[in-house]
């Protein structure tokens, strides 16, 4: 699997007997050649000590597959949220948790953390920009890792933040450390924040001139149940939804964007996972009706 352009791949779990190693055999499994993982649970910061989650075993598995570690992608619990300050507690405890995500991604060996940016909550989106990048400059000043943060893109349900590029940009702009600071596409999100993905072309020059190609660090690869602008978000395998296979296969393979993970986040069908199948469609370039 070496060599290869398309780093393809899903979200899989990490849980117990195998935690890592089991991560790593499932997205095998798949035939994927990159995956996403939680640290722990998605919807909380309960978070097991690293020395059981069988790192070393994944890490080894990983290097004996061929994989590329640097392609894998790590996401944060969503339920941090460092876009109001003014909820002091939620604040402190986002930070806190982001810091500990930054530190656990860096010992499973991953170099991307994807971190919703947040909700403002009523306070505004100018307050909303100055939480985010304050939390961000503190969290990046004392994390001592290397891996970056990739801020997704939203579907702007209530007031969550990162609905444009250009307040991306802003928050990536006024960073101590930009460096350390990219963006995540999501191809569900941004359709339902009211962006034609089958223009997708288009989609990628904004994305240049506002932000800057070389920051964005993955794609989450989604169909979606909504038309553009429902601000919904709600995932769909991929050729079943609203955009289709013919413009989610042409991201997936689009010459810009060789080398950045693609990661699936579509829902399991009646029980079980689509990912093998949906994994062979984009390799394949060609959609199989298998529901
Ligand atoms: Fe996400
Ligand atoms: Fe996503
Ligand atoms: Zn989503």
């Amino acid at each position: 699997m070496a060599n290869e352009e398309l780093y393809i791949g899903c979200h899989v779990s990490m849980s117990g007997p195998e935690y890592y190693l089991g991560s790593v055999k499932e997205a095998l499994s798949y035939e994927a050649n990159t995956f996403m993982f939680y640290t722990g649970a998605p919807q909380n910061t309960i978070r097991l000590p690293l020395e059981r989650l069988r790192i070393e075993e994944g890490r080894a598995l990983i290097k004996s597959s061929g994989l590329d570690e640097s392609k894998i992608v790590v996401h944060a619990p969503y339920i941090i949220n460092i876009a109001n300050k003014l909820n002091v507690d939620t604040y402190e405890l986002g930070k806190k948790h982001l810091l500990s995500e930054l530190k656990r991604t860096y010992a499973f060996g991953p170099k991307i953390l994807v971190l919703h940016p947040g909700s403002h909550v009523g306070t505004g989106e100018e307050n909303g920009l100055e939480s985010i990048i304050e939390a961000l400059n503190e969290v990046l000043s004392n994390d001592g890792t290397d891996v970056k943060i990739a801020l997704e893109t939203m579907a702007g349900k209530g007031s969550e933040m990162g609905t444009s590029f250009e307040q991306l940009a802003y928050i990536i702009s006024h960073l101590e450390k930009p460096e350390r600071v990219g963006v995540c596409i999501d191809t569900c999100h941004i359709n339902d924040n009211g962006l034609d993905v089958g223009d997708f072309d288009t989609i990628l020059k904004d994305f240049d001139k506002t932000i800057g190609l070389n920051k964005l660090l993955v794609v989450h690869v989604n169909d979606t149940k909504n038309p553009m602008g429902a601000h919904k978000d709600r995932h769909e395998n991929i050729g079943y939804g609203f955009l289709g296979f013919d413009i989610l296969n042409k991201v997936v393979h689009h010459p810009l964007l060789k080398g950045i993970p693609m990661i699936l986040e579509t829902p399991y069908y009646e029980g079980n996972p689509p990912y093998k199948k949906e994994i062979e469609m984009f390799r394949k370039q060609s959609f199989e009706d298998w529901r």
